[in-house]
């Protein structure tokens, strides 16, 4: 009851009573509570930001509708909830657009800015890791907690040193110095828990020849299977020097860092980007996963970290959904939002009784402009309804709608886009290959099956004409053949994994847009004290978000 209601009933009860005694009581009675003001919470000890990369509103529908109403839901058994709608259920939603922000002059977002906006509460540029729109180092809600004395964590399921980690805890012109980044990221003194794959930039450069450096990662418990090719040029080792230098103790696999005790860890559980959702889903099964899940990381951060008194900063990705979106891989798409969920469940198992803690769950981005979708392919078959108003009509649909059954049959793929592509040819060298290898491959792995016919698309490839020398991508002479906005799929060869995802589309009642990323605004899950979380509820930008939880995190 606010001050004003308070004040009146008090009028209310003066002019119907009118008895001076209990008049004279119930304004002393208002004065009293005039004096206290009311007790807002405006601070929080601890903030939990998770990133689903690429988790736009049509990402969400994804999951949400295989959880509920999937015939087959793995969430069957567990009230068709996703964790995400308990969130939901226990917070607030709000929406936030995540553009270049302010004087950038761009309408799309990379992870990059959108991590750094998100980080810093300042408008960034595109592919910019930790700087102003002017290339000023900015510091992050990451080093401001620390400044406070606080605990901080990084966890992905990519690399350590991809864009959206990266971006809370070091300052590059591009995203792509990932060397760069790492030595930032263990020099800064800035990050106690470091958790994810991309020991290939920590690895000095000859790892896969030096056995000398080979047996000393031995000695520190790396299997010798993680010995993958360093994208170093030089022959430091950031691993021992996190040990040696920095304090770290290190985890390689998911035995070791469960087995840790330690305040100060850098786990590096694969050599560029960890399991798939597909694959872990897969291992899960039997129990012989060597990498830990997004969730097994998730648990041991709030361990490690929950133990300062100070209070902590973490922030989580799940950054192959974004992955999954760029190839335009609606099967994996969902085994990563179901990774993700999983690790926003054991947030939500730790936070769910407190007070003290605000939990932000949002994107960066939408990725492959996604929906499900209907067609004029597989129409429905008529059938007669007992309800009194069908005037004895057959119920039949003009189109497809999309049989719930589609949801198991996205859930039942057993590889993602990349694996079929390597199965086809594991040199990614797709010249002369046919349709009927294609459809064979995918037929293999995904429960939806293709013709040979429907996959000639497959391998067809065209001049690029829009060659670019010396550029990751663009530097190509030929590209995969895309027939329609074909200038929004840049990724070269990679592209016939989208090509998979045309062939596959029609049948899964599924479109995508693009192969890159949309300027949708995305979701976001606020959950904590009311007087922290209400402001989260509104159309923002991520900038403001970040705002908001800096000053609910690091008292002025
Ligand atoms: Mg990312
Ligand atoms: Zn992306």
């Amino acid at each position: 009851m606010s001050n004003k209601t308070i004040l009146a009933l008090a009028v209310a009860a003066v002019l119907l009573g009118g008895c001076s005694e209990d008049t004279v009581e119930v304004i002393k009675e208002v004065e009293v509570i005039k004096e206290v003001p009311p007790v807002v919470v405006t601070q929080v000890k601890n903030v939990i930001l998770m990133i689903g990369d690429g988790m736009g509103a049509q990402q969400v529908g994804l999951l949400e509708e295989y959880a509920r109403r999937a015939p087959n839901s793995i969430y069957n058994s567990m009230g068709n909830q996703t964790a995400l709608s308990k969130f939901a259920n226990a917070g607030l939603m709000g929406l936030s657009l995540n553009a270049p922000h302010g004087d950038s002059g761009s309408l799309v977002v990379d992870s990059a800015c959108s991590a750094t906006q998100l980080a810093t509460g300042v408008a960034a540029g595109s592919e910019m890791i930790g700087l102003d729109i002017n290339g000023n180092i900015v510091e992050t809600i990451l080093e401001m907690a620390k400044a406070k004395g606080k605990a901080t964590g990084l966890v992905s399921d990519t690399r350590i040193t991809h864009a959206t980690p990266a971006a809370f805890a070091a300052h590059q012109p591009h995203r792509s110095l990932e060397t760069s980044i790492a030595e930032q990221l263990i020099e800064s003194g800035n990050v106690d828990v470091l958790l994810s794959g991309g020991a290939r930039v920590f690895l000095p450069s000859d790892i896969k020849t030096d056995l000398a450096d080979q047996a000393l990662m031995k000695d520190l418990g790396m299997p010798t299977t993680s010995f993958g090719k360093s994208k170093r040029k030089d022959d430091r080792n950031l691993i021992l020097e996190a040990k040696a230098d920095h304090g770290y103790d290190l985890a390689f696999t998911k035995q070791q860092l469960a087995a840790l005790d330690s305040n100060k860890i850098l786990g590096l559980f694969a050599n560029s980007g960890m399991a798939d959702g597909i694959s872990y889903t897969a291992c899960s099964k039997d129990n012989s996963c060597v990498e830990p899940s997004l969730r097994d990381m998730t648990v041991k951060a709030l361990d490690v970290l929950s133990q300062d008194p100070d209070g902590f900063f973490l922030m989580i990705e799940g950054g192959q959904i974004d992955w999954a979106g760029h190839s335009n891989d609606a099967g994996t798409m969902l085994h990563e939002l179901i990774k993700f969920d999983q690790a926003v469940q054991a947030v939500y198992d730790w936070v769910k009784d407190r007070e003290d803690t605000l939990v932000i769950v949002t994107a960066d981005h939408e990725t492959g402009s996604f929906g499900l979708s209907y067609s004029r392919k597989n129409l429905p078959e008529g059938k007669f309804l007992d309800g009194d108003g069908m005037q004895g009509r057959e119920y039949k649909p003009n189109f497809n709608f999309g049989p719930l059954a589609t949801l198991d049959k996205l859930y039942a793929q057993s590889g993602t886009f990349y694996n079929m592509m390597s199965a086809v040819d594991s040199n990614w060298d797709f010249n002369g290959t046919t349709g009927q290898e294609w459809a064979d491959v995918i037929n293999q792995y995904s429960a939806i099956k293709v013709t040979a016919e429907q996959a000639e698309q497959i391998p067809q490839r065209e001049v690029n004409e829009y060659q670019v020398p010396g550029h990751k991508y663009l530097n190509a002479s030929e590209f995969p053949k895309i027939v329609d906005f074909k200038e929004f799929y840049v990724y070269g060869d990679e592209l016939h994994g989208n090509l998979i995802g045309r062939t596959l589309a029609a049948d899964q009642n599924v479109v995508w847009g693009t192969g890159t990323h949309t300027a949708a605004p995305v979701p976001v899950y606020a959950f904590g004290p009311m007087g922290v979380i209400k402001q989260f509820s509104t159309m923002q930008h991520h900038v403001d978000l970040a705002n908001k939880m800096i000053a609910a995190l690091i008292e002025p």
